[in-house]
């Protein structure tokens, strides 16, 4: 079998024969008519709450291709294709047959990558098409219904900017990362749903910020692409590269450093659900980082190891910026607990819901 790349797209020149899929489900959906194919699912996970959100993926996709299989162990030699993710730290096993089409607004960047977010988003605003025609619809039915619920349900754009900040509740920001770093939610796609709905419901600031916030994802891969291993040296994008083994702590260990309240909650979120808001991420990293002043690359390997919306590019890229060796021109960030909490959590909700004791 023959694989070629033509203008950013796999062509087959003959019957695909056998698919590794790990966790990049966003090729095999752009070719989902190649019902001839053997699919092999094996994504990487570490965690229950990883396995399980997998497993509702593996069903969705056994609609589809009612003779793929789940495994848990792989050889490379058996395939002809493997997907995975595009980042080195994952993908030594498989890398040579790891096709990298991936799930982002610009198939490949149309202007010189700017070094920092700003003039970034400022060309790529300018290019946004009103619609992306050819965006691949949700197969997986999960997706629909959220895409639904979020879009024309409650129509939670409108709120967005307002509540994006908020540490609990399903409704405060869209929730869609999980399905978007395993590919299942082609990005172009929830682009549209967004037009669409300033179409229909009006164009606001806060229905644009699910655009600009998807800028930063879209960014960060981007900027991965020109920084590579920088991503995982220990002073990033800046002095001598260092790529010195970091410890991996338990939970339990992590319990054993600190009797500070919000840390504990997040913990037990994030090992609960394998979900944080992002002001919950960056609180904790915060914390982690100056208060218990443990390696950012530590932190950074936790949250691969608990998040069920892992993505190499917007988890270290997020832990630099916030470690102060990334992109932010300010430095190393600092996010104040206890006024974090007045700020986020008035009523002290957030604490109650994932206090452990
Ligand atoms: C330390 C740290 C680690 C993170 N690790 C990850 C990760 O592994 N995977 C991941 O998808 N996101 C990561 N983020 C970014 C962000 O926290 C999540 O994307 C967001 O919380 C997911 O919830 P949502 O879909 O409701 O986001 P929304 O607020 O609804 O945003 C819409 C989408 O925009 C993108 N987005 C939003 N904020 C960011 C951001 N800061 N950086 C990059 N993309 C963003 C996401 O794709 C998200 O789904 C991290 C942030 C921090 C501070």
């Amino acid at each position: 079998m023959n694989v070629n790349r033509q203008n950013g797209l796999l062509r087959y020149d003959n019957e695909m024969q056998r698919i590794l899929v790990q966790n990049n489900l966003y090729l095999l959906k752009k070719h989902a008519h190649l019902e001839s194919t053997e699919i092999l699912y094996a994504p990487i996970y570490y965690t229950q709450n990883q396995l399980d959100f997998f497993q509702k993926r593996f069903s969705e996709l056994k609609k589809l291709f009612p003779t793929a299989q789940w495994s848990e162990h792989v050889e490379e030699q058996d395939f002809d294709v493997a997907l995975s993710w595009d980042a080195i730290y994952e993908i030594n096993a498989f890398g040579a047959r790891i096709y990298p089409e991936q799930n982002r607004l610009f198939s490949s960047l149309p202007f010189d990558l700017p070094e920092t977010f700003t003039p970034f988003r400022k060309l790529a605003e300018e290019i946004l098409p009103d619609f992306y025609s050819g965006a691949v619809l949700p197969w997986d039915s999960e997706v629909a219904d959220e895409l639904n619920y979020y879009f024309r349900e409650k129509k939670l754009p409108a709120s967005y900017l307002d509540t994006r900040n908020e540490l609990t509740g399903r409704d405060g920001s869209t929730k869609f990362s999980p399905y978007l770093s395993c590919g299942v939610l082609d990005v172009r796609h929830l682009y549209n749903e967004v037009r669409t709905f300033e179409e229909n419901h009006g164009a606001t600031k806060s229905s644009g910020w699910i655009v600009f916030e998807l800028l930063w994802r879209e960014y960060f891969y981007w900027h991965y692409q020109n920084h590579k291993r920088l991503y995982f040296s220990k002073k990033g994008l800046h002095g001598k590269t260092d790529f010195s083994p970091v410890p991996d702590y338990s939970i339990n260990e992590l319990r054993e450093l600190t009797n500070e309240p919000f840390f504990h909650a997040a913990l037990s979120e994030l090992t609960t659900t394998g979900f944080l808001s992002n002001r919950a991420r960056q609180i904790f990293a915060s914390f982690w980082i100056n208060d218990l002043n443990l390696d950012w690359r530590s932190g950074a390997r936790l949250f691969e190891e608990q998040l069920i919306d892992y993505d190499v590019y917007s988890n270290f890229g997020n832990w630099m910026y916030l470690a102060g060796v990334g992109v932010d021109p300010r430095g190393q960030r600092y996010f104040n607990v206890k006024k974090q909490l007045e700020t986020y959590d008035p009523q002290g909700s957030y604490l109650r819901t994932w206090q452990t004791n």
